[in-house]
């Protein structure tokens, strides 16, 4: 929160109460914002340990970071233990450190080493209470009122547990919320003004340990919702009703942490003998480095994977690069953990009684999302580019915080998106901003313009995308950047890159560029409302009225030098090879002009005030004009050749 915004009465904050970390979230006049803990961390992780007493002593970072040390006292995953038997559980149990046994009614309950029993509402209590008081210390409040996620699929037992949890909190559930549509809200799905069909979409989490892909239909709510099971109104906004829900318990980025450790062990014994016996500080350190490896390949396109095998011979040091194709394959292979996921969503698809054409939204959620094999086939098999422009480990909170702020009618500050409130274009050369779609724009928006290199032989770019009023990118606000690379080396002017940008109803941008003759693209997807006020946007809107004509003239420069540079490269080259065929005085007028135009690039680059814009395009059109010869000539010798 800004120290100058009022602090709320009786807030009611947005909880994603997850398997291994939780957030909160609330709605601030800048949107939906995941509140921090003292030390900027957003994520809490889901574990609390206990004393020998049963005390509660940690939660949270410090409680994960010393599990290995207390495994009986620590207490993690504790969400797979809500609401249910400890038979139920069973299926669970291998997979947690600590002791579960029967409490009364057959409820799981967690043995602590010194004798004392916990229920799994009073751990996930421990983590409410310290998201409560994080929460407290940042809107300066008492919080006492919650909207809190739950899975999908949980059943009347597991939420009950969950309300019974912040029960013991101190915290009042205003309302349970399923994971994926918070997700769906966070992304302003069925909140549009200007959408009023009713629309299907899925909901793909991907986390470390568990997969759930979740069928929702959004209903506007001037339309008749029906009363089906799973319908879960949103005060005043739109009704999503759960269609199906497909999962796996057991499938997550875990698992391909172990095929990488797995893949390292192997390679390790035939460099250094398969009697060897790794430590399990190695061990830890394999671990480590196959989650870094892998979370590196879904930025770049390779990694390398450097490790000290402690007790191997001849220095052992095990070392290799690994590139993205090489781990996409493995992940990716038939029957393989990618296809795992992929069958889990034609389940969920089945069981919805539906074809992957009739999802018209996809949107990602959880960690593992992030790894690009996961959002091209996800992707693929829905014919639909999926949502992943917020943080998909915070989507869930944010959407939460949404749902609150409707709750607590308090739609303040909130942007109308039937509109692009700034706007969005692509940073060129020297700095200036082209504008391809404007503001107040209606969306769904769509603009593309073509763009070239201005470099030879650039066989990568950078797209900065952008959004604002000014002319310039330094006095824009950067909504992120992405690389088209691959491309062909060729002269500088001649690739052809088509940049299209595509804002959808819900206002989530789409910006992908695709060099024409190699075929490459590359895309970024944003929200380009996300974190500005009402407030922001008049002050942009007033700043460019304040700037607008020292604006456009820096912008005219800077495209000016641009052009011109290429101008010169172009004339003087031609110069070179056929100036000798033409009149003398024609050759000296244009090499006057490229001196004076020359000249004026090299002002106009250092300090763009420096030069009269009218006076340079002058230069730029006498130069071109001046050339016709030298063009005629070439045409002329190209004949000749032939
Ligand atoms: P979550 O449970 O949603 O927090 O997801 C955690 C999982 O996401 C872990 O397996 C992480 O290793 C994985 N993860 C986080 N960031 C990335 C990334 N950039 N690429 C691939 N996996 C990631």
């Amino acid at each position: 929160m800004s120290p100058e915004s009022t602090p709320p009465s009786d807030p009611i904050v947005g909880i994603d109460l997850g398997t291994t970390n939780s957030l909160v979230a609330y709605v601030t006049d800048k949107g939906p914002t995941i509140l921090l803990s003292e030390s900027g961390e957003a994520g809490l992780p889901s574990v609390v340990r206990y004393s020998e007493s049963g005390r509660a002593e940690a939660v949270g970072e410090s409680a994960r970071q010393e599990a290995v040390e207390h495994p009986l006292h620590t207490v993690s995953s504790v969400k797979r233990l809500m609401g249910r038997s400890r038979k139920d559980a069973q299926g669970e149990l291998d997979f947690l450190s600590y002791e579960v046994v029967e409490g009364e009614r057959d409820a799981a309950r967690i043995a602590l080493p010194g004798g004392a029993l916990k229920s799994p509402e009073e751990v996930s209590a421990e983590i409410l209470r310290t998201l409560k008081q994080r929460a407290e210390a940042t809107l300066d409040t008492e919080v006492r009122r919650a909207v809190i996620t739950v899975p999908a699929y949980f059943d009347d037992a597991q939420r009950q547990a969950t309300r019974h949890a912040a029960r013991l909190a101190g915290l009042d559930v205003v309302r349970i919320v399923n994971e994926p549509t918070a997700a769906a809200l966070a992304y302003g799905i069925g909140r549009t003004t200007n959408n009023a069909e009713p629309e299907t979409i899925a909901v793909f989490d991907l986390g470390g340990g568990t997969l759930d892909v979740s069928i929702l239909r959004v209903i506007p709510s001037a339309q008749e919702a029906g009363d089906g099971g799973g319908v879960g109104g949103v005060g005043g906004a739109d009704m999503f009703r759960v269609l199906s829900t497909a999962g796996d318990t057991r499938l997550g980025g875990d698992d391909v942490d172990r095929m990488l450790v797995e893949l390292f062990t192997r390679e390790a014994e035939q460099q250094f003998g398969s009697g060897l016996d790794f430590t399990p500080r190695t061990r830890q350190a394999m671990r480590l480095l196959a989650e870094q490896t892998k979370i590196k390949l879904s930025k770049e396109k390779s990694a390398s994977v450097r490790i000290e095998i402690e007790g191997a011979p001849d220095g052992g040091v095990y070392e290799r690069t690994i590139t993205r194709d090489e781990f996409e394959q493995s992940i990716g292979a038939e029957g393989g953990w990618v296809m795992r996921a992929i069958a889990c969503c034609e389940r969920a698809l089945r069981d919805a009684k539906l074809t992957p054409q009739q999802i018209e939204r996809v949107v990602m959620v959880g960690g593992s999302t992030r790894i690009p094999l996961v959002q091209r086939r996800v992707g693929e098999l829905f014919a639909s580019e999926p949502y992943t422009a917020l943080d998909p480990d915070r989507v869930v909170a944010l959407g939460a915080a949404a749902q609150a702020s409707i709750l607590d009618g308090r739609e303040q500050g909130a942007l109308l998106l039937d509109v692009v409130p700034l706007s969005l274009g692509i940073e060129t050369v020297g700095g200036a901003v082209a504008k391809l779609i404007m503001r107040n724009a209606s969306v769904p928006a769509r603009a593309t313009e073509m763009f070239s290199t201005s470099v030879d032989a650039q066989t990568s770019i950078m797209l900065n995308v952008v959004q604002g009023e000014r002319e310039m990118v330094e006095d824009c606000r950067s909504l992120g950047t992405f690389h088209l690379s691959g491309m062909p080396p060729m002269p500088a002017g001649i690739p052809q890159i088509e940049v299209l940008f595509m804002v959808d109803v819900n206002g989530v941008l789409d910006v992908s560029a695709v060099e024409k003759r190699s075929g490459k693209r590359a895309n970024m997807q944003v929200v380009p409302h996300h974190g500005l006020s009402a407030e922001d946007v008049d002050r942009i809107e007033r700043e460019s009225f304040t700037h607008a004509l020292e604006d456009m003239t820096r912008h005219r420069v800077v495209d000016l030098v641009a052009n011109s540079r290429l101008d010169l490269k172009w004339i003087t080259e031609l110069v070179d090879r056929v100036g000798a065929s033409i009149d003398p005085a024609q050759l000296e007028a244009v090499n006057a002009g490229i001196t004076a135009l020359r000249s004026l690039v090299e002002r106009g680059d250092a300090d763009w005030r420096s030069v009269d814009a009218e006076a340079f395009h002058q230069a730029k059109q006498s130069l071109d004009e001046a050339s016709v010869p030298l063009h005629e000539a070439s045409i002329a010798r190209s004949l000749r050749d032939e």
